[in-house]
């Protein structure tokens, strides 16, 4: 059984019930409780982006593989709308990445885990270290404060809103 860290993100309509259902819908997959943060609000990121974002984080528990978790995470985005062929970084109703599998390095084409960005994402770190107060990465040992003290400082705020 794997344990892994998806990164939730949505930036278009009903950001909040976009979180919710994708929530749901891993927490269906899970063999365990998720485990999930609150709702973080960000600035957006990139060029093609230009509404701010509500961000979380989860723990799940799965027998899937890696890639066929993938799949399953990339079919449900299109599901709820999000447009395949809109540029990396563009306005997005749900965006489901994959953070850590299970502690595993992997990289392949269609993976790379642990998500290559994710250390220098404040939108990521913040919520992870609300769910995993002890988080390091365990290729550099850095823990989860310092990967916070040295990511590019952007406005990332920590919502009351439930979900
Ligand atoms: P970023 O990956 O920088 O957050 P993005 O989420 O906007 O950007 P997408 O368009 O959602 O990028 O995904 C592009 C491709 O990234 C996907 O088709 C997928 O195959 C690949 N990918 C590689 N590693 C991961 C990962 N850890 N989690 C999710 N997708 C990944
Ligand atoms: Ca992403
Ligand atoms: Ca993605």
């Amino acid at each position: 059984m794997a344990q892994v860290v998806i990164a939730l993100g949505s930036n278009l309509g009903d950001r909040k019930s976009h979180l919710s259902n994708a929530r749901r819908f891993l927490s269906d997959m899970s063999t365990d409780p998720l485990v999930a943060s609150s709702i973080y609000e960000t600035e957006p990121v990139g060029e093609a982006s230009t509404h701010s974002y509500f961000n979380a984080v989860c723990c799940m528990r799965t027998m899937l593989p890696p890639l066929e978790l993938l799949e399953q995470l990339k079919q449900y985005e299109q599901r709820y709308g999000r447009d395949p062929s809109a540029p990396r970084w563009a306005n997005r109703t749900i965006d489901l990445d994959i953070i850590d599998y299970d502690r595993q390095i992997i990289s392949q084409q269609r993976l790379h885990v642990p998500h290559p960005e994710y250390d220098k994402r404040l939108f990521v770190l913040q919520p992870l270290s609300e769910i995993f107060f002890f988080f390091f990465d365990f290729r550099s040992g850095q823990s989860i404060n310092s990967l916070i003290a040295t990511a590019p400082k952007i406005e990332v705020f920590k919502t009351r809103v439930i979900w």
